[in-house]
């Protein structure tokens, strides 16, 4: 039996209606680009994510973008990120006219080391940005401390951690904003891009919403030059339809990956996820460690079983940071990290069969 990475025509067919009639309320209303969709899914998303604003846009990159744009940043501003991420992240950090930080993981999470960040805190440091990866969320205690401390603000990339929590707390709550993107393979994905910036913050959620819209919050009114960086109507009610179902879609992804856990604990030389005391891990991916990773992947994708490598190589490491001259020495775990971990097949609808599938695979190789 071959066994996709995810499956989001499955999903679609076990929702098939509410889809359909959320696209053809969209074409009938004419209602393409903003009105009564994007306000509904905003104030929707809002709600399940415990903040009090949600300013949608393009996708998750501009929500990046938008969020520290709307923080002004200045040229030698530093930004402390993570070195295991997609690059988003550290991307937007410069774009947004400040310079990257990197620090390393913390060897077990997959998310950045507060103790990292404490010796990467300049003079020039404004601010942090911890991406909850995988769908656990990073130390959220250690890493409001440092920021308060040292009077740095904290953006959460929380792109892979719909409804994560940490001691009870939704991520996204933690720092002055946050950053989710819809895009179709994440936790709550579209069925094109999308993205928002999260924030309890009226003025800045404000601002977010005048640089996404040209600079204005009034047609022909432009207070400042903005971007053009929209969810369209058609992305926001098919997230309205999907987002009643995300709760259920989260359980499910956990009781695979207690499923997983349970399988593969057994197997020799499979490190599985670890999950620290306190934090809810959403599973948006399932990676585990193998020394001989490429074989193993060789191996399952033989099979017809997809795995994916999330991410090959650490951004210090991949040629846009050439600059930095990074060294080895400076990421031991993001660095160690890239040439064992493996994604394993994860989504909401996946089958027991089609998880001992995999596990057998594992076991036999
Ligand atoms: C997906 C992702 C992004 C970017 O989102 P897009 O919608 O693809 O632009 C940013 N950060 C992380 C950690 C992501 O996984």
């Amino acid at each position: 039996m071959a066994v996709p990475f995810a499956d989001l025509q499955l999903q679609y067919q076990t929702i098939k209606n509410e889809i359909d009639a959320a696209i053809a309320g969209v074409i009938g209303d004419n209602a393409f680009i903003r009105g009564a969709y994007v306000d509904d899914f905003e104030r929707e998303f809002a709600k399940a994510v415990s903040v009090r604003h949600c300013v949608s846009c393009a996708n998750g990159t501009d929500a990046l973008y938008l969020a520290m744009a709307a923080l002004k940043l200045k040229p030698g501003d530093e930004v402390i990120t993570t070195a295991h991420s997609w690059i988003s992240t550290s991307a937007m950090i410069t774009h947004a006219g400040a310079t990257v930080r990197f620090c390393d993981t913390d060897g077990v999470t997959f998310t950045i080391d507060p103790a990292a960040i404490e010796e990467a805190i300049t003079p020039r440091t404004v601010g942090i940005i911890p991406v909850h990866l995988y769908g656990q969320p990073a130390d959220m205690d250690a890493i409001m401390a440092i920021a308060s401390k040292h009077s740095l603000w904290v953006i959460e990339d929380c792109a892979q951690a719909h409804l994560a929590r940490y001691k009870g707390q939704m991520v996204g709550t933690f720092g002055v904003a946050a950053t989710y993107s819809f895009y179709p393979g994440k936790n709550l994905g579209g069925m094109g891009d999308g993205g928002a910036v999260v924030t309890n913050d009226e003025a800045l959620a404000e601002w977010v919403t005048m640089l996404a819209r040209h600079g204005g919050l009034v047609k022909h009114q432009h207070h400042i030059e903005g971007i053009n960086s929209r969810l369209d109507g058609m992305q926001a009610a098919i997230l309205s339809a999907k987002l009643p179902h995300l709760a259920g879609w989260t359980k499910a992804r956990q009781s695979a990956a207690a499923f997983y856990d349970a399988a593969l604990k057994q197997v020799n030389d499979v490190q599985v996820p670890q999950v620290l005391p306190g934090r809810d891990h959403v599973y948006h991916l399932y990676t585990i460690k193998h020394a001989r990773r490429d074989a193993l992947a060789k191996c399952l994708n033989a099979k017809g079983i997809q795995t994916s490598i999330n991410y090959p190589t650490a951004l210090p490491f991949l040629p846009a940071y050439r600059r930095f001259e990074h060294t080895v020495e400076q990421f031991p775990h993001a660095c160690a990290d890239q040439t064992s971990i493996l994604s394993l097949p994860m989504f909401a609808e996946i089958s027991r069969a089609q998880q001992e599938e995999v596990v057998r695979a594992i076991r036999e190789f």
